[in-house]
């Protein structure tokens, strides 16, 4: 369900009924901002969980396009979907299950994060494959999720170095995750660096001739830079949103990738009292005008939102009543040109410019992070991949040449 157009502006482009227009422009340039503030560490551009909803495929380029050396995913599948599509660059997947395919990972050249159980199954895989498995160990510094609890990391160490020795797999890399960065006065970030120090010099002791050593997500990036090592892990920020609650991502310099938008579907004048969607937990206050908004849980808008922001032709308003499955309404107010507003595009969220409403906004609504609100957007609204790239200079030349000469541009 999606494809690249070559218009800059998401609005004059013709666009499904309803969109989650993602610009690859905005993917690159948070790319860039990430890549300056973490110099001369690397960046892993993280695209799980379909690029954060932005697109895993499109995105992926896009980040490598802007200088990300690296892509993330969490699950084995996700980076098969990688490769799939052609795409080559380094890749880690860091959730497994027994049930994981390991061998298809191994034969695709796709590093595996490791907790420790998994080194027999990564083993066996590259039996099978007849190829050495790349491996990053992770240490559970204090996140209390998957990793290697520090009383065992010696014995994994062994255990690992064996498999080395042997020829079967090879310990690229360290690996961990911040459970507080996004509050950075925390202490608990302090005691999961020196943790991780520890277990970083412990694998070296032991052997293993890292390439990387990582424990940055997006809030660390922008707050500790002593937690970048060799390589941060970027998701939220590529995609233009901030990690941090008191920090806009205008502050952080990145502009928002996404923007859902639709149509109004229709608008029409009401009575005073006018109860609106199920439960009518709204009553118009007045005489009104009720604007009907195409979009619902079934697309991924928390129906546990209250008073989410929707702009249409410059101005916001707010959803009244409950979120259903597939619609949900706002009140467009007494002084409201129902003809006009009919059929106008109607934006959830986007970058946020102009004063329009962000992602931000809908997680303040609906009491949530705007990780999920990007993420949760749901198969159902078809992502349009667009880009705002001014056009190189050579092109416009070869354009230019190409017109002169008659021939079709
Ligand atoms: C999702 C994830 C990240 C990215 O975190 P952001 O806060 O979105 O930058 C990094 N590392 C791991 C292990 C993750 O699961």
């Amino acid at each position: 369900m999606s494809g690249v157009t070559s218009t800059p502006d998401p609005s004059s482009a013709r666009l499904p009924e309803r969109a989650a227009v993602v610009d690859l422009e905005a993917i690159r340039h948070n790319v860039r901002v990430v890549r300056t503030v973490a110099e001369p560490a690397r960046v892993m551009a993280v695209v799980k969980a379909d690029a954060y909803g932005h697109g895993a495929v499109p995105v992926a380029r896009a980040a490598l396009e802007a200088g990300a050396a690296w892509l993330g995913v969490a699950h084995i599948s996700e980076a098969l979907t990688l490769r799939a599509a052609g795409i080559e660059a380094p890749t880690l997947a860091w959730l497994h299950t027994a049930d994981s395919n390991f061998s298809a990972a191994v034969g695709a050249g796709v590093d595996l994060g490791c907790s420790g159980w998994e080194l027999s199954r990564i083993v066996d895989a590259a039996r099978e494959q007849q190829r050495p498995a790349r491996v990053h160990l992770k240490i559970d510094t204090g996140l209390g999720r998957n990793g290697v609890t520090p009383d065992r990391w010696e014995q994994v160490l062994d255990e690992a170095t064996e498999y080395q020795d042997a020829g079967l797999l090879r310990v690229v890399g360290v690996f961990s995750h911040l459970a507080v960065a996004d509050e950075p006065d925390r202490p608990e970030t302090d005691v999961q660096l020196e943790v991780f120090r520890d277990a970083v010099a412990l694998a070296e002791d032991a052997g293993c001739d890292l390439e990387v050593r990582h424990i940055a997500n997006s809030p660390a990036i922008f707050s500790r830079p002593d937690t970048h090592f060799d390589l941060v892990r970027a998701g939220i920020s590529i995609y233009g949103l901030s990690p941090f609650p008191d920090q806009s991502a205008h502050d952080l310099g990145l502009r928002p990738a996404m923007t859902l938008r639709t149509l109004v579907s229709q608008s029409k004048r009401v009575p005073a009292g006018q109860g609106v969607s199920y439960g009518l937990t709204y009553r118009t206050p007045g005489e009104s005008a009720l604007g009907l908004i195409p979009l619902g849980y079934a697309d991924g808008i928390p129906r546990t939102s209250n008073g989410g922001p929707v702009r249409i032709a410059g101005t916001t308003y707010r959803v009244v009543g409950r979120v259903a499955m597939d619609q949900m309404v706002v009140d467009l107010g007494p002084d409201a040109d129902v003809e006009a507003i009919a059929g106008s595009e109607a934006v959830l969220f986007g970058t946020g410019d102009d004063g329009g409403p962000t992602a931000d906004d809908w997680a303040r609504a609906a009491n949530t992070i705007n990780y999920e609100i990007v993420t949760r957007i749901s198969q159902r609204v078809p992502r349009i991949h667009v880009d705002s790239r001014p056009a190189p200079l050579t092109e416009s030349a070869e354009h230019a040449v190409a017109t002169r000469a008659g021939g079709v541009a």
